[in-house]
């Protein structure tokens, strides 16, 4: 397992909520210190990577008509 910010190896961590009595395995890294577990990683899988496009604010102008812009 390594690490998906800095790829540096990861260790296996008990990562045991306090209110749950579920032994929850997760993966630290030992470089950067991002902590996931299997449950981040199925929200992961859920929403998917973010979308760059997505979110417009509405009323905004588009982008192309900013000016000195043009090619
Ligand atoms: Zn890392």
């Amino acid at each position: 397992m390594y690490c998906t910010r800095c790829h540096g190896l990861m260790i296996e961590v008990d990562m045991r909520e306090v209110s749950s009595q579920d032994s929850v395995l997760g993966w630290r890294c030992l470089l950067c210190g991002e902590t996931t577990d299997s449950g981040i990683e199925a929200n992961r899988l859920n929403h998917g990577q973010p979308g760059r496009n997505r979110a417009r604010v509405p009323g905004s102008p588009p982008a192309r008509a900013a000016k000195g812009s043009v090619r």
